[in-house]
Order: structure tokens, then C-alpha cells, then sequence
């Protein structure tokens, strides 16, 4: 892994498996955000000067180079976020999904023929924004990494990534596998650091457009330093999945997929479904088998192979998911499992939290509206189809919501009323390069993959030419 330059403050990474420090390195100071927006600008105009064809060609290298390097790159993840290498190792293998993805699109990037006015042509082109900031997360280092930079390079940006000061590793191999694909020495850069090399970043009036993937706290931050110079921004915000299940879905598979829905990665993704909304009539029966198959889930070593989650990733969330699961209590829910550390790992100095059921009793309790970022699943009945849709909807966010149900009527119903970007229907989450992701009310703003992520890195320009010898309005003829 070859380091950052940079000689601002030193950055430690701190391994949440054991407590150790897995490495330090240097943290970008203000001169070098300077430095590389002029940096990528120049890149920019090399990787315009290519064919969106040679441009293509070097994308699916980097898939290849990716996929090479998977096994290394999962390893940096796992060694910063503690997530099991397995699903780092599927994180990293996804990461080159969309790099080619991408080279399948960078040939095809168009605008439209527009409206047919007589004796003009008119058309639209879809422009690259420039220089374009990708600000990451901690949770899946290297497929954010892919997944936010390859749309914005494929449609001919330079990007400059910020990611997380948690797991930055895997971030500094990608760019260095870019470089060796063929891209142009700078075009795609990393800038380590904290919160304050972000603000630096997205506040630069030589970014012209941002994909922000974080807290809705740091979105609107994010938002507001853009604001000056009115960049483009995207913002992949937090969420508050509901799972609802009526009494005729498949309960096995409905059962399983919540718990896999809270407890992988330790309950750390966006899209973690972290409400049980359940028929009233099954609820007694539901909850008691979700509670046995939950104790079933294998929290440890990430290595183990047997292993289905890791610990969670520092110190300071551990602490605020154990405040979460407390204040709950205190406010009223009832603790069916889980709770505090895992069995047998008391004394680990891993950062282990034993998935969690909590029954609400049907109050609104702030574990029913706090995102927590943790393996903690809050419990709640509804008796009817419009209750479980209030429920569901009872949010400030609007990510992804999962239903569960035989009855293709009621499931198309469910999935017009839920106010979130994503709803899947009897099914886990199912995430693909082509597939929009974006979320509603305060989960963000546009979209990640696909067609929405070409409109949050390009700009429309419409381009019309007179093609008739028609004369000029009248009135200004004479002048
Ligand atoms: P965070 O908001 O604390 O940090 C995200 C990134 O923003 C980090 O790189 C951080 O250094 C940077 N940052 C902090 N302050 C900044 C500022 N003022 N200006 C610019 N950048 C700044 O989030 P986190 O704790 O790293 O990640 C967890 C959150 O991310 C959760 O809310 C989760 O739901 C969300 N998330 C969303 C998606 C999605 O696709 N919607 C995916 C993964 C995670």
C-alpha cells in the first residue's frame, strides 16, 4: 500500500476486533486539498482527451485489477471496520462489478434529441461536472469506494475521495489499481482525514459536485458548504428500514431475512431493516421464533468461517448502540434477546454486541425512530393494512422498506404507499450497479447506480442550431 504524502496531522487506525493500532498514516492538511483539486483538473483534461472508448477499456481493467486484489483489500477492510472478511471479501468483488458496469456505460453516456421546433435542431449533451468529491463512510470501505467513484469517472469527471478516517486503507490501493489500470495520474486521488478535511473538500470552490454517503447530521453540513458555489450534491443518508410481515407471507423466509436484516455487518448498513412491523395475529409467534434464530447468530472473529458478524467499529459507537439499547428499556420496551455482549465474549476486548430484540409494546419510543447503526431490532404489531403502513411510514426517513407477503394485490398496494426509495417484496435486499439506490425524506438526496447516478455527475446542455433561412422576430428587423 503506497501512503499519502501529505505531512499533516498523523491518523491512527485503531483495529475494533482487538484495540490495536492497525496502522498510521498522515492526514491530508488544507494545502493538499489545494493541490489535488488543481491536480485533478489537469486529469481531467487527459481522460476527456481519451476515447470514451479507451475510457471503457481501462474501466473493465479495473475490474480485473480489483478483482485481482480482492482477497488484499478485504483484508484492509476487515483489519480498520472489523466486518467479516467473507462479506468484505464480497464487498471488494462487487467493487469491480462496477467498474465494469461502468466501462459497459462510458461509451454511452448521451444526451436527447429535443422537441421538434420548426427550422431548429435542438439536442441535449450530458457533461462531465469537473472536479467531483466522493465522501465515504466506514461500513463497506472498498465498495463505496467503487460504487460512488466509477459513475463519475465513467462520465468523464476527476473525483478526489475523502473517505472515512475509520477504514481509509483499502481507499489508497483502489486509487494506486485506477492509476495502473490507465487512468491518468491524478484523476483519481485520496485525501485521508477527518470531518475537517471533508469541510475543506466539499466547501472548495473548484468541486463542482459531491456524493456524500453518511449521517443526515454531516449531509446537511455537507450541503451547506456546498451552498456558496452551487454545487451538484448527492447525499446517501441513514434509514430506519421497517420489515412488515403479514400472516400470509413465506414466515420461514420472512424470519430469516429479519434477521439477517439487523444483523449483518453488526446492524451497520443504511438499509438495515430495524423495525418489525408485524401482524398482530402472528406477532407472539414471530417474535419467539425470531428470538431463538437470532440467538443461533454467530458474533466473533471475523476470519472464523463459521463467524456471521463482527464487532462493531469503535469504541465511541459501540458505547452510543449500548446507550440506544438502554434508553429503550428505560423507556419502556421489552429486552427479548441480546442486550449487552455475546456470550462467551465478555472479556474480548472486541467491540461485540449480541444482536438485540426489543419488544415496544406498540409505543413510539426513540429505538422505533433513532437510526442506531447497530444489531438492535425494535418490535411493533399492526392489526390492519393502512396501520402497517402508518407505522412503516412513521419515519423521518425513507431508505428501504421490506414486505412480506403471498397476496400480490396487497403487496403492490404496500409498495406504492411506502415512502422510501427502495422497497423490496418478499425478498432480502438486492443491490446491483444497475439498480437506482437513493433515498426519500431525510435518507438523502438523487441516487447511487445506475441513471441516477449519471444525472448526479454529469449537467444537461442543451445545444439548439437554426437550420431554416427564416428571418429574425419583425420588430428587429429594421435595426
Ligand atoms: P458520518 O456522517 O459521521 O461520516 C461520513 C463521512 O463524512 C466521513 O468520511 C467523515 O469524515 C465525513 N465528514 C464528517 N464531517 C464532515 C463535514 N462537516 N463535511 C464533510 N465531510 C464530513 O457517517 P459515518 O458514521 O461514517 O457512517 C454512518 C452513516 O452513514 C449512517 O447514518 C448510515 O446510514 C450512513 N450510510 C448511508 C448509506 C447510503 O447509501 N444511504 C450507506 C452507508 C452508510
Amino acid at each position: 500500500m503506497q501512503e499519502p504524502t501529505s505531512k499533516g496531522e498523523l491518523l491512527n487506525i485503531v483495529s475494533p476486533i482487538d484495540g490495536s493500532i492497525v496502522h498510521s498514516l498522515p492526514t491530508a492538511a488544507e494545502h493538499d486539498v489545494e493541490e489535488a483539486v488543481n491536480v485533478a483538473k489537469a486529469a481531467q483534461k487527459i481522460w476527456l482527451g481519451i476515447t470514451p472508448e479507451q475510457r471503457s477499456v481501462i474501466l473493465w481493467k479495473l475490474g480485473t485489477l480489483v478483482e485481482q486484489n480482492a482477497d488484499e483489500l478485504a483484508k484492509l477492510d476487515v483489519s480498520c471496520t472489523g466486518k467479516v472478511f467473507r462479506d468484505s471479501l464480497n464487498d471488494s468483488r462487487r467493487g469491480a462489478r462496477h467498474a465494469r458496469y461502468w466501462a459497459g456505460m462510458a461509451d454511452k453516456i448521451y444526451g436527447q434529441q429535443l422537441a421538434d421546433v420548426p427550422g431548429r435542431l435542438s439536442y441535449s449533451k450530458r457533461d462531465p461536472l469537473g472536479v467531483y468529491a466522493v465522501v465515504l463512510p466506514w461500513n463497506a470501505p472498498a465498495h463505496a469506494f467503487m460504487a460512488r467513484s466509477m459513475p463519475a469517472i465513467a462520465c468523464g469527471n476527476a473525483v478526489i475521495v475523502k473517505p472515512s478516517e475509520l477504514s481509509p486503507l483499502s481507499a489508497i490501493v483502489l486509487a494506486k489499481l485506477c492509476q495502473e489500470a490507465g487512468m491518468p495520474s491524478g484523476l483519481v486521488q485520496v485525501l485521508v482525514g477527518d470531518g475537517r478535511v471533508g469541510t475543506a473538500l466539499c466547501g472548495h470552490a473548484g468541486v463542482a459536485g459531491i456524493s456524500f454517503t453518511g449521517s443526515p447530521g454531516t449531509g446537511r453540513k455537507v450541503l451547506a458548504a456546498a451552498a456558496p458555489t452551487f454545487k451538484k450534491v448527492t447525499l446517501e443518508l441513514g434509514g430506519k428500514s421497517p420489515i412488515v410481515v403479514f400472516p400470509d407471507a413465506d414466515l420461514d423466509s420472512a424470519v430469516r431475512a429479519a434477521v439477517m436484516g439487523i444483523a449483518y455487518n453488526a446492524g451497520q448498513i443504511c438499509a438495515a431493516s430495524s423495525r418489525l412491523i408485524v401482524h398482530e395475529s402472528i406477532a407472539d409467534a414471530f417474535i419467539s421464533e425470531l428470538a431463538q434464530r437470532i440467538e443461533r447468530v454467530k458474533v466473533g472473529d471475523p476470519y472464523d468461517k463459521t463467524t456471521h458478524v463482527g464487532p462493531i467499529v469503535c469504541r465511541r459507537q459501540f458505547d452510543a448502540v449500548q446507550n440506544h439499547i438502554r434508553r429503550g428499556i428505560d423507556e419502556g420496551a421489552r429486552l427479548i434477546t441480546g442486550g449487552g455482549r455475546p456470550r462467551g465474549l465478555e472479556d474480548s476486548p472486541g467491540l461485540y454486541v449480541a444482536p438485540t430484540l426489543l419488544d415496544t409494546g406498540d409505543q413510539v419510543l426513540s429505538i422505533t425512530r433513532s437510526e442506531i447503526f447497530g444489531p438492535v431490532l425494535a418490535a411493533m404489531r399492526f392489526s390492519t393494512e393502512s396501520e402497517a403502513i402508518e407505522l412503516a411510514n412513521d419515519t423521518e426517513y425513507g431508505l428501504a422498506a421490506y414486505v412480506w407477503t403471498s397476496d400480490a394485490g396487497r403487496l403492490i398496494r404496500m409498495t406504492d404507499a411506502i415512502d422510501a426509495g427502495v422497497v423490496m417484496g418478499n425478498s432480502p435486499l438486492v443491490m446491483d450497479s444497475g439498480l437506482p439506490f437513493g433515498g426519500f425524506k431525510g435518507s438523502g438526496l438523487g441516487g447511487a447506480f445506475g441513471s441516477d447516478a449519471v444525472e448526479g455527475c454529469t449537467r444537461t446542455k442543451r445545444v439548439t442550431i437554426r437550420t431554416a433561412a427564416d428571418p429574425l422576430p419583425a420588430q428587429w428587423e429594421n435595426i
